[in-house]
């Protein structure tokens, strides 16, 4: 095999991450994002196959030495099948993370752990339901409240704060939804009517499974446990530059 040598930009930084955009589709609609009657996705011959996207992950890993992918969209958990994609990813050995709105993790958060997910960022525009049904024009904020605390509940030991000293009580940690719910945030409800989640008699398939919205979207299996992994150790980055190998034509920010 060819010895990777390292992709560096006109800023001499070293790349080293690659971003990989799985689809274009997303179950919110912020505003700051996309029209509420969303866009005219993608057609899937458009759209890289697994196949494809582990092609170049691995020219990149093998030849130019990335250490690092994160898996973003659109909103990428509603990309059918998404932990066939994670355990090709992961078995390139790298630090694999995904974005993600939140909003189906509590889903499928084990069953990406167990395919070799090792990170997950989940965007969060505000913890007021309100707010949060303006802004992404659903009222979806408990689930992802729970998506966060299905992600923490798999994390790995390691993943953790250090651990109690010897002798002290176990540390316990409050779920995030318990905290949610007891925070004042909780407690301002997001208005009805046209900046809020339509309902399931009201023109609401998802638009990636066509099935009714209220449910898990694309969703691959139901989920059990997951995981809060450790920061990755970053010997010899010499700067942030990173790859976008976005699978997609869009440019819109990732979810
Ligand atoms: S900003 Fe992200 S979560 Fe919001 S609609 Fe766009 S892709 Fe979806």
């Amino acid at each position: 095999m060819v010895p990777a040598r390292p992709l560096v930009d006109p800023y001499r930084r070293t790349v080293r991450d690659l971003r990989v955009s799985v689809t274009d589709r997303c179950n919110l609609r912020c505003a700051y994002c996309m029209p509420a009657d969303g866009l005219a996705w993608l057609p899937r011959s458009e759209i890289l196959t697994f196949e494809e996207i582990e092609r170049v992950a691995r020219v990149c890993v093998e030849r130019f030495g990335f250490d690092g992918i994160r898996i973003t969209g659109g909103e990428p958990t509603v990309r059918a099948h998404l932990p066939v994609l994670v355990a090709k990813l992961a078995a390139l050995g790298v630090d694999l993370s995904m974005t993600t709105n939140g909003v189906t993790l509590a889903g499928m958060a084990a069953e990406l752990r167990r395919a070799g997910l090792g990170r997950v960022n989940v965007s969060l525009d505000s913890l007021r339901p309100d707010r949060f049904a303006a802004l992404t024009r659903r009222d979806e904020l408990p689930a992802v409240i729970e998506g966060i605390d299905a992600a923490v509940a798999v994390a790995e030991p390691a993943g953790r704060a250090a651990p109690p000293p010897a002798g002290s009580a176990t540390a316990t940690v409050p779920a995030t939804s318990a905290w949610w719910r007891a925070s004042p945030a909780a407690s301002a409800t997001p208005a009805t009517g046209s900046g809020s989640r339509p309902t399931a008699s009201s023109a609401t398939a998802c638009s990636p499974c066509g099935r009714p919205i209220s449910g898990p979207c694309c969703a691959v299996e139901a989920p059990t446990t997951t995981w809060r992994p450790p920061s990755r150790p970053r010997s010899g980055a010499s700067g942030p530059a990173t790859a976008s190998a976005t699978s997609t034509s869009s440019a819109r920010p990732a979810a």
